[in-house]
């Protein structure tokens, strides 16, 4: 059992191009290839590391950035954590 002090987040927020208002979606959503709806103006937004969409661009990044983060914590937590 893990206790991270401050727990990575699961979603992220994304631009729609379409309506310019931002919603929320889950990281595991995003990934290359998946597709999200957009809840207020039902655009169908496909995530894709060569989309032009600046929306998509920055939810790629922004997921790599979290993904990072989480796997640097796991190295301290466990070098920290097993001595007990
Ligand atoms: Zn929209």
């Amino acid at each position: 059992m893990q206790l991270a002090p401050s727990k990575p987040p699961d979603k992220i927020r994304v631009l729609c191009t379409k309506c310019r208002v931002p919603f929320r979606e889950k990281i595991k959503n995003i990934r290359e290839g998946a597709q999200v709806q957009c809840p207020t103006c039902n655009k169908l937004i496909t995530f894709s590391s060569d989309s032009a969409d600046l929306g998509v661009q920055r939810a790629f990044t922004e997921v790599r950035r979290i993904k990072n983060g989480m796997l640097l914590s796991i190295h301290r937590g466990s070098g920290d954590g097993v001595m007990d």
